[in-house]
């Protein structure tokens, strides 16, 4: 992580937002056999727009993640990787390859299509990590294809002056501009870390949903604990204009935001779009290599 801390900006929240709810997410596992905790799922879509899906993996023992995610398709959304620990490569059918690594993020905008490949490149020791789907407006699901492979040394950070520290991975935070930006959903994507008690400030926009996933340690927000391995999605209060978590030690916390798109979900499997009829469509266009 060498990026130059960056002078930060405070954020003033005077009407903070509050827990709506707690969610652990359900053990499951993909690809090949990859196990992992799948925190958004369908039934949290609607809720958290334009969110679809939020997996969290971790694990030391290789026979959790070794196989990986052979080739798949993907149709109607973006995803983002956030690898913490670990090493996978990325292949494509568009002949894009890519490495991801300890602390990068890989932006992918599945578009139109593509089928590719997620393979860890190690065989022992920790992988742990995050994948985020995003969802795209109507206009722009079927949109070309295209890839952001962001190093970990590329992702800008806020330093505040009590110490916590701000990944600004898309979005902006105190003043730093994050490494994507995106239109529409507008996508906030922060890891926040606290070496000891500390508090963070975020502004958010009233119109957006929110959420965030504790990692290691646990946070409070207004006064109710958010252990770890929990997400807690915020209400969506007209009145409030941020958000403020307080540490009592040590703790890593993703703080993640969007504007919703209000607009209807279809989804089978790796494919998202809006109506039944695309997705009968996606999968002709699959079947017919078309990917
Ligand atoms: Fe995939």
């Amino acid at each position: 992580m060498t990026t130059a801390p960056t002078p930060s900006e405070p954020e003033a929240v005077t009407h903070p937002r509050k827990i709506e709810r707690l969610v652990t997410g359900m053990p499951t596992s993909d690809g090949a056999g990859v196990k992992l905790t799948r925190v958004i799922s369908g039934n949290l879509q609607k809720r958290l727009d334009p969110y679809l899906m939020l997996d969290a993996f971790g694990s030391d023992d290789p026979d959790d993640y070794i196989a990986g995610f052979p080739n798949h398709p993907h149709r109607g959304f973006e995803t983002v990787t956030y690898m913490i620990a670990g090493r996978m490569r990325h292949n494509d059918s568009h002949g894009h390859e890519g490495l991801l690594q300890n602390g990068g993020v890989q932006w992918m905008t599945a578009g139109r299509g593509l089928v590719h490949s997620e393979l860890p490149e190690q065989e022992e020791g920790r992988m742990e990590g995050f994948q985020l789907w995003l969802n795209l407006p109507a206009r722009d699901k079927l949109i070309e294809p295209s890839y952001r492979d962001i190093q970990s040394r590329d992702i800008p950070e806020a330093r505040l002056d009590n110490g916590v520290r701000v990944r600004v991975v898309a979005g902006r935070s105190h003043g730093v501009e994050g490494a994507m930006q995106r239109p529409v959903t507008e996508p906030l994507y922060l890891d926040v870390h606290f070496d000891t008690a500390a508090s963070f400030s975020q502004r958010l926009p009233a119109t957006a949903n929110a959420f965030i996933y504790v990692y290691r340690g646990s946070v409070s927000i207004g006064g109710q604990n958010v252990p770890v391995k929990h997400m807690a999605i915020l209400g969506n209060d007209a009145q409030a204009d941020g958000v403020v978590l307080e540490s009592q030690g040590p703790a890593s916390v993703l703080l993640i935001a969007g504007q919703p798109l209000g607009e209807p979900i279809a989804q089978y499997g790796p494919f998202v779009m809006n109506t039944q009829q695309e997705l009968i469509q996606a999968v002709t266009d699959f079947q017919a290599g078309r990917f």
